[in-house]
């Protein structure tokens, strides 16, 4: 059996990528515009499902988050509610706009913002006389937020909610697709994510007039005149045709690869179901679907006999199995600990005790039979 790597999530192509790549070469639309980008945003509408939606393509998730803040009207001095436990990337564009972060817990069901916090902190920041401008909330691992309680505490306030759906694409919450939750949703296309144009993001929009703004913004907001005229300040953040071709390709095979990611899950929830101490981070109901981006854990070593997620790291990295940490949330980095908090130790707790596991939409069986070996062997050991 070969020992090559087995990646955490690894780009997997459906086999019409270069059909459309070739078409862009082709017209020689080689530029950050043309059909492919127009394309994908035409099959990125088709599959959200709704008639309400609008989709702009750009160059990543975090162009979408930056752009998103301002559609919001975040500016300079303003706050920001956002989940601390994400990646950094959904709290950067905050402190580009010079904005401050304000971070809330998770809740232990879904991992994701604690509604709860999230109140409070609300009423804590307008008690010190500032109202947050609007709030990040991120579907972790493509785990659904719990989004008619999130939604609510949003609504009782009237502060928008810039949906960070960039590891959520074909998550659904009720039937519905994650990404249409928000006031303005958000998609990642990195190498890593569950499809992928090798770098690349969007927006979603409520209306035609807000993509038409997110174009403008993101295509350095020129003015309507024959010569280049600027009223406001623009930004680079429009998806390559190139980019957009290998999208289209993907978009054919994302359900597909929504499947295989859950079955991976499945995989491992059969598995662990024998291990106590072990949880799998799963729906909480049938409300929730996830595409389960990735599958993650926790291992309490209080119950599993000192067995941490740090020694089954280094098991998987010995036999040349990439797995990760979960995110650290983000009040607990250097970069961000001066910021206000809200809530307790959930998020903390699940950073320490959580794992990513190899969860590929292209793993074949052979890689998991090696997987196999590592989980057995590391929980077998006395
Ligand atoms: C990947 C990711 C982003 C950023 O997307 P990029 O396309 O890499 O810029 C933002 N938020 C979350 C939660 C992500 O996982």
């Amino acid at each position: 059996m070969s020992n090559s790597k087995i990646w955490l999530s690894s780009p997997h192509m459906g086999g019409n990528e270069q059909k459309f790549v070739k078409e862009a070469f082709d017209s020689n639309w080689v530029a950050p515009l043309g059909r492919n980008v127009n394309g994908l945003e035409a099959d990125l509408v088709a599959y959200l499902g709704t008639d309400r939606h609008q989709v702009a393509a750009l160059s990543s998730g975090t162009a979408a988050l930056h752009l998103g803040l301002i559609l919001l009207g975040v500016q300079a001095g303003d706050e920001v509610i956002c989940q601390s436990m994400t990646f950094s990337a959904s709290a950067n564009p905050i402190a580009y706009l010079g904005a401050t972060p304000v971070f809330v817990d998770s809740e232990s069901s879904t991992w994701n913002m604690c509604p709860v916090a999230l109140e409070e902190a609300i009423v804590d920041r307008m008690a010190k006389g500032k109202k947050p401008k609007a709030i990040v909330a991120v579907h972790l691992y493509g785990m659904p937020f719990q989004v008619e309680a999130v939604a609510a505490v949003a609504a009782r306030y009237a502060i928008p909610i810039l949906e960070d759906s960039a590891e959520a694409l074909g998550s659904c919450y009720k039937n519905q697709k994650c990404g249409t939750f928000g006031t303005i949703g958000v998609f990642s296309f990195n190498g890593n994510k569950i499809i992928t144009t090798s770098g690349g993001g969007a927006l979603v929009l409520g209306d035609k007039e807000l993509k038409n703004k997110a174009i403008f913004l993101s295509t350095q907001a020129r003015d309507n005149a024959p010569h280049y005229q600027h009223s406001e300040i623009g930004y680079n953040y429009r998806m390559s045709n190139i980019c957009a071709g290998i999208g289209r390709g993907q978009m054919e095979v994302l359900d597909a690869h929504v499947a295989l990611r859950r079955a991976m899950h499945a995989f491992y929830a059969r598995f662990f179901a024998g291990i106590k101490g072990v949880t799998v981070l799963t729906e909480p109901d049938d409300r929730y679907f996830s595409n389960h981006w990735l599958t993650a854990i926790t291992i309490d070593p209080a119950v599993t006999n000192g067995k941490t997620r740090e020694g089954l790291r280094i098991a998987f990295d010995r036999a040349n199995i990439e797995s990760r940490p979960l995110w650290k949330p983000m009040h607990l980095q250097p970069v961000f600990k001066s910021y206000p908090y809200y809530g307790g130790s959930v998020s903390e707790t699940i950073f320490e005790q959580g794992l990513c596991l190899p969860s590929g939409s292209n793993l074949t069986d052979s890689d998991r039979e090696r997987i196999l070996r590592v989980l057995e062997g590391f929980f077998s050991e006395e």
